[in-house]
């Protein structure tokens, strides 16, 4: 009796483990509904052919929106984007937010981006946004990190604000988490490729206390994958890593997702006839997304 007690129980965990890699690779589970898992999708695009030459460079790796820049991962040189600018004095990038100080900088690109954001939240009579801080250098967060030191600021370095990817943007209403800004910020900023990057119940993932302020740029359709399956940077990156590939549908538009470890950058191969961009993860992998 012992011995076929066993064997049932071992059946019956068999069967339970089958069923639940079917459901995976269904899309049942794991994924939210619109995201789902395509092996193989690149095979679909038409691929350059450019002989023996390496079409990405290693440089690569640590270039792009989708850096991980944390405690553990520190940011290289070339991860700062090209475009930095101060924000005073041009309305187009300022949007309707008003600025703590003049001397504010970021992504020329990103700031286009967060000003059609605050446009939208308008149109929601949602209008008392305050930007308090965006590109810091490593000589600025070096100041700000022995001011207030380790439980405020990350030390040198290790700041997602040295991207020029990231702000922090306030209420004139009153506390963030609580006021209308931060509400329509938290429910909509994904639909324009930013993310909520410190949220309340991921702080044991990402080693940061709940920012309700602190507003990251991924670009599409990453910030909508995030948001559907309630993912932070990096989960994020683990689930590319794990999945290899995601295709997804944004606002009607498919978006392809591939990711490369760093044995592979040498052969990957870059689509002939349709938009992509490239990103480095900051610790070896890459990312293709490929546009609709
Ligand atoms: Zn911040």
């Amino acid at each position: 009796m012992k011995r076929w007690g066993i064997i049932t129980t071992l059946l019956a965990v068999l069967l339970a483990a089958a069923l639940f890699r079917l459901a995976e690779q269904r899309g049942w589970i794991g994924l939210g509904a619109e995201a789902k898992s395509v092996d193989g999708m690149i095979q679909e695009i038409a691929l350059r052919d450019s002989g023996d030459k390496p079409e990405v460079e290693e440089d690569q790796l640590y270039k792009g929106d989708l850096l991980l820049v944390n405690g553990d991962y520190k940011i290289r040189p070339q991860g700062t984007q090209p475009d930095i600018t101060e924000l005073a004095g041009k309305p187009e990038l300022l949007g309707r937010a008003a600025m703590l100080d003049h001397k504010i900088e970021l992504s020329r690109r990103v700031a286009l981006k967060f000003a059609a954001m605050i446009d939208a939240a308008a149109q929601d009579g949602v209008t008392h946004f305050m930007i308090s801080s965006g590109y810091r250098s490593e000589a600025e967060q070096s100041k700000l990190y022995a001011e207030k030191g380790g439980d405020y600021a990350l030390p040198p370095g290790y700041s997602e604000h040295h991207l020029g990817l990231a702000l922090d943007v306030g209420s004139t209403q009153g506390m963030m988490a609580n006021a209308d800004e931060g509400k329509w910020l938290e429910k909509n900023a994904a639909r324009y490729g930013f993310v909520l990057r410190y949220p309340a119940d991921k702080t044991d993932v990402t080693g940061i206390s709940f920012e309700p302020w602190h507003f990251r740029y991924v670009g599409l359709p990453h910030s909508m994958i995030m948001q559907r399956n309630n993912l932070v940077l990096e989960e994020y990156l683990d689930l590319l890593q794990e999945k290899r590939s995601i295709s997804t549908t944004v606002e009607g538009r498919e978006y392809d997702v591939r990711y490369y470890g760093p044995e592979e950058i040498s052969q990957i191969r870059l689509p002939k006839n349709r938009d992509y961009a490239l990103s480095g993860d900051n610790r070896g992998g890459l990312i293709l997304t490929v546009y609709p």
